[in-house]
């Protein structure tokens, strides 16, 4: 196997053993970029000289492995765009909390970024200003998204281990589809500070990886207090590779009966049966739990979603970062900046965000949202009185065809019926790959525990990853 191909556990391995360098790393990955990279598209604004030369020399960064970040976290020096046209030339004068805590366990952060749908809106990667990402396993297919280019890159060994953020289900949907482990933290377990904000409340920034050791690895790395998130958590970070113990007897899981009903594709459906019987057979006991509002989870989503994305994305207005149109009027430099810098995806939820905000319409849509809100976290607590995790398909399908749901907003927010409940009640949720459709597209399984119990998820991941050998397939490129 090349270096590119192996997980970042296995490369720190061979580090401290000094039989492999940093260096000799980064040529693989450069190698295997110039290859796949014209195919896949996980990466953006790669002409840009300084960041591809980047890839072979950024001295000071070589003490360690490379990460590849999405674009929407702010990398100090490095183009931070969020794939949209408004913040053209962005270099951000920081890092992120989560950049410096990898700068300070060693990483060396790679200079090219990956794609993601413009500010995280979307669930396939087409709505990013570069471009679609193609899926690793089918060129004709969308690797998910928001975060499509992290999951792709990964998956296509174009990346040893790779950040997203997930708002929606934007790290553990794309994880799916390209058949790799993502996972979307508590809320408040790792800072959002530095990464551009879709919806505050919501956003959560998260490893996509190999396997479900460099997983746990990652969370580790980037969870902690930060004093700069008024909503980061003050709670010790345990050793999450600990809860790597192969152990799984007696394990309590729920089946939700509400992730279980049609518009859940029957090949995926099997393929989760299956994975659950496989649970079983590992010790797990499971039974069908109720999560009943989660019917209103996608409409209650896209209420306060759109409504603290159109809040977060006044800021860009030509005047301090990115692209500005040409004016000498400053009311219309605004104007002429918003409505040529930003996608049609970005300007729907614009509209629909100050729509459920505006006087006479709050307290239909935006405050009964919040309740709503409330009850979906409350049916979770419920459910976790008695079980450890909850089990359920990440996706309904497997990856759809590039086009397929472009035209149909409706379409596309449905892909993320089974991921949006878990932000929206703010607790922890990995996808973990679990078979291929007949065509030979990944499934994931969704796993989902108490608020601060990622350990809880690696757990039950790891054993059945360690029982499976999904993880270990590699698409053809
Ligand atoms: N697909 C969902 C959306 O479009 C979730 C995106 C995300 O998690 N960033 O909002």
């Amino acid at each position: 196997m090349e270096l590119n191909q192996l997980t970042a556990h296995e490369l720190l391995e061979k580090l401290k053993a000094r039989q492999t360098t940093p260096k000799a790393i980064l040529d693989s990955l450069h190698a295997r970029i110039q290859k796949v990279e014209p195919k896949v598209k996980a990466y953006v604004r790669l002409d840009e000289p300084s960041l591809s030369k980047g890839i072979k020399i950024r001295k000071e960064e070589l003490g360690g492995l490379p990460i590849t970040i999405k674009d929407n976290i702010c990398t100090e020096g490095l183009p931070t765009e969020c794939c949209s046209k408004i913040l053209q030339g962005f270099r951000p004068p920081y890092d992120a909390t989560v950049i410096n805590k990898l700068k300070e366990s060693g990483a060396a952060i790679f200079p090219l970024k990956a794609n993601m749908d413009e500010f995280a809106f979307g669930s396939s990667c087409e709505n990013s200003y570069f471009g679609p990402t193609h899926n690793p396993w089918n060129l004709d297919c969308v690797p998910g998204g928001s975060s499509g280019g992290s999951a792709a890159a990964v998956a296509s060994d174009e990346a040893i281990w790779a950040l997203g953020s997930d708002t929606g289900g934007s790290i553990r949907q794309p994880a799916s589809f390209c058949g790799v482990v993502g996972l979307k933290p508590t809320y408040g377990r790792v800072s959002r500070f530095g990464l551009i904000a879709f919806a505050s409340s919501l956003d959560q920034i998260g490893p996509i990886t190999k396997d479900v050791r460099d997983a746990a690895i990652l969370t580790g790395i980037i969870s902690g207090y930060d004093p700069l998130d008024s909503t980061s958590v003050n709670q010790g970070v345990p050793d999450y590779t600990k809860s790597l113990s192969g152990d799984i007897k007696g394990l309590k899981i729920g089946i939700p009966k509400e992730y279980f009903v049609a518009g859940l594709d029957a090949e995926v459906k099997i393929i989760i049966e299956e994975a659950v019987n496989k649970l079983k057979n590992l010790g797990a006991v499971t039974n069908q739990v109720s999560l009943p509002h989660t019917e209103y989870a996608v409409p209650v989503y896209y209420i306060i979603a759109t409504a603290e994305a159109s809040s977060n994305l006044a800021r860009f207005d030509g005047v301090q970062y990115g692209y500005r149109a040409q004016s000498d009027n400053l009311i219309q430099m605004y104007k002429l900046t918003r409505a040529q810098g930003f996608g049609r995806e970005a300007k729907r939820r614009i509209r629909l965000g100050t729509f459920v905000l505006s006087h006479g319409y709050y307290d239909a849509y935006y405050l009964l949202a919040l309740k709503v809100r409330t009850l979906i976290k409350q049916d979770f607590d419920k459910v976790f009185r008695d079980f450890d995790c909850i089990v359920a398909p990440t996706s309904p399908t497997s990856a759809f065809k590039i086009g397929e749901r472009a035209q149909d907003p409706l379409k596309m927010y449905l892909s993320d019926i089974y991921t949006i409940s878990v932000n929206l009640a703010g607790i922890p949720a990995i996808s973990v790959p679990c078979g291929f459709t007949k065509k030979g597209l990944p499934v994931g399984l969704q796993i989902m525990a108490r608020p601060f119990n990622e350990e809880m998820l690696f757990r039950a991941a790891h054993t059945f990853e360690q029982n499976t050998d999904w993880h270990k397939l590699k698409p053809r490129l």
